[in-house]
């Protein structure tokens, strides 16, 4: 055993407090397991850093997303759900019970464990955003917009997630400028047409972010773009052919306050390398085939957009957070290794 472990041994351990954690949580919780929920660098997961959810079930005038997580919350802890800060920063899940190694040193030991660790927002990669991020870039128009009013403003991307950025940055900025690179919006048809409609909203088509300009003191003061007909210019662009024009690039520096980035994300599945839980490409959490939230590592459970490049909407993280409770109840029962009155399987003792 590692030093700094807690000689506690959990039934279920919830990686993660949005909305598939919280729904995981609030079934283990009902079922008497009293589960254990890690809350990460981002706690309440994307849903706090959104402004109204209009399609989750049950709330015809929609609900703000900060609400919703706190009222889920509260209600996995009437039922006895623990919650407690803490990111996994290491996995032992070759042996029985599994380790989790917190970032403050601490270990976690626990027989089952369900992986809702979301995803964060993606960056572009543009030069210059290293230095700028939190200091006029963002990737959290909610968290940041009212820093911007009165300036003019871009949003990089073209699917909801800009169009919802952009949505609320109009309230603050003179202008917003969603940046996208191809000429066809991924965006659901209403998202798109409110942004379409906004008088402060414009699109800039086939165009990429190359550099953001500024400094930490005074903040974005500026952004270089590109663009090409056929879309997708950073990938057409050829460093050693100069001058670009001659690719069809077309390079334009625009003065600017703020640039938001609303390009998709990455699912928070670092820790899990190395540990026999099965990763996509993409670094998405496999489960096994079929309607399950089993992985491949027998009472490793994955719930919410850790698992999920499809769906990724508020409502189906509730529902695998759901599942992945039931399939970790089921696996205990199986193993016999729930605590309190049930049979205590040792330490060690594999499945
Ligand atoms: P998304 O649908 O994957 O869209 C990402 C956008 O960013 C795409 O337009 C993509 O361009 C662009 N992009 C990706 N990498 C880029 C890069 N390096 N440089 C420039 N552009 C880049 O992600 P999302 O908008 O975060 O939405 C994710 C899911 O959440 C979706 O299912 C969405 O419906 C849902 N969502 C719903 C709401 C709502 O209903 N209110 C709000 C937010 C999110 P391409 O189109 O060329 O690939």
């Amino acid at each position: 055993m590692s030093e700094g472990t807690n000689t506690v041994v959990r039934d279920v351990t919830i990686v993660g407090s949005g909305v598939a954690g919280l729904s995981a949580a609030v079934y283990a919780a009902r079922a008497d397991l009293e589960p254990l929920v890690l809350e990460g660098p981002e706690p309440g997961g994307q849903l706090t850093l959104t402004t109204d959810v209009e399609n989750y079930l049950g709330f015809p005038e929609g609900v703000g997303g900060m609400e919703l997580i706190q009222r889920g919350k509260e209600q996995a802890e009437r039922f006895g759900a623990d919650f407690r800060h803490g990111t996994v920063e290491d996995a032992a899940l070759e042996d029985r019970p599994f380790e989790l190694e917190l970032a403050d040193g601490d270990v976690v030991r626990t027989r089952a464990l369900i992986v809702a660790t979301g995803a964060s927002a993606r960056w572009v990669g543009a030069d210059g955003e290293d230095e700028l991020m939190g200091y006029g870039v963002s990737t959290c128009a909610t968290c940041d917009g009212a820093f911007h009013r009165g300036d003019d403003v871009l949003v990089i991307g073209g699917g909801d997630s800009a169009m919802e950025e952009a949505l609320f940055l109009a309230k603050f900025a003179d202008s917003v400028t969603v940046v996208h690179r191809r000429d066809e919006l991924r965006a659901s048809d209403i998202m798109a047409e409110r942004a379409r409609d906004h008088e402060r909203i414009s699109f800039r088509w086939n165009a990429e972010l190359l550099e953001i300009h500024g400094s930490r003191e005074e903040g974005v003061t500026g952004a270089t773009l590109v663009s090409h007909p056929d879309g997708h210019p950073t990938e057409k662009l050829d460093a050693s052919a100069a001058p670009r024009a001659a690719n069809g690039i077309v390079e334009e520096t625009v003065d600017v306050g703020g640039i938001f980035y609303g390009v998709g994300h990455v699912p928070n599945t670092e820790f899990l390398e190395g540990t026999g839980v099965e990763l996509a490409d993409s670094g998405h959490l496999e489960t096994l085939e079929g309607m399950t939230t089993e992985t491949a590592i027998e009472g490793v459970f994955g719930a919410g957009d850790v698992m999920d490049p499809d769906y990724r909407q508020a409502v189906t993280s509730a529902g695998t957070g759901s599942m992945a409770a039931l399939d970790a109840e089921a696996w205990l029962e199986s193993q016999s290794v729930r605590s309190g009155s049930r049979a205590l399987v040792g330490p060690t003792a594999q499945s």
